[in-house]
């Protein structure tokens, strides 16, 4: 295995991060924001001692290694009084505020684009490093999404799509070329078990069940109801 260095994996994680996404290095309680041009602002910071020297460690890291840090727009943030789940809420709504702001190069907002006609497409497979220092072999996708303006075709990466889409159905459905299925919740499930029409449900697994095709993860394992998409009416 080879090991990576702090430098290169900071470096390798900064190039792939989206313009306008954000950075939180695990346990720091620092958040950056990607700019253009080999910049990150550090958008805040945890009021904590540990934070505080984390986040002079982390400047001299980036600074290193050709990145500059804008901080003069960062605030601290308390944090000792929230429990993990406010924490991660709040992570969320920040997450979300941001995918907001994302625009296309002719300034239209992804958040504005027909997310729900998002194409999943898989590339393979590629090592991932995990925080204890293995590398795994992951799945890569990315959804390709149109601009309604300038119609250019943006690669976008799951997890981000996820935020822009937000509790849209866009995550709720998924097309093959042959079908639609869409994701239902537990009193939905119940209802139509209770009502005896339980076997117009499926549990996806890997594959599309019709054509074979591989699922993208974030369908796998979810009970879906299943249509058939009709072409007379598509075209
Ligand atoms: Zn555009």
């Amino acid at each position: 295995m080879n090991e990576e260095t702090p430098e290169e994996a900071v470096k390798l994680i900064l190039e792939r991060l989206r313009e306008g996404g954000l950075w939180q290095p695990h346990g720091l309680g620092l958040s950056y924001v990607k700019e253009s041009g080999n910049q990150v602002t550090l958008t805040a910071q945890e009021n904590t001692p540990m934070s505080a020297q984390a986040r002079i460690r982390m400047r001299l890291l980036l600074e290193d290694v050709g990145w500059k840090v804008d901080e003069t727009t960062c605030q601290l943030v308390e944090v000792e009084h929230l429990t993990p789940e406010q924490k991660h809420i709040k992570e969320m709504q920040m997450r979300q505020e941001l995918a907001q702001s994302w625009k296309c190069s002719c300034g239209t907002p992804l958040s504005a684009f027909p997310l729900e006609e998002g194409v999943w497409k898989h590339e393979g497979q590629q090592d991932m490093m995990l925080p204890n220092g293995e590398t795994e072999m992951v799945e890569q996708w990315h959804v390709l999404i149109t601009c309604p303006t300038c119609d250019a075709e943006i690669p976008t990466d799951p997890y981000d799509y996820g935020l822009l889409a937000g509790d849209d159905e866009a995550m709720l459905t998924y097309k093959t070329n042959k079908i639609i299925y869409t994701a239902i919740d537990r009193p939905t499930i119940i209802d139509m078990i209770d009502s005896k029409v339980g076997d117009s449900l499926l549990i996806l697994g890997t594959f599309c069940p019709f054509n074979g095709d591989l699922l993208p993860p974030h369908v796998r394992g979810a009970v879906v109801t299943f249509k058939e998409i009709e072409r007379s009416e598509e075209e």
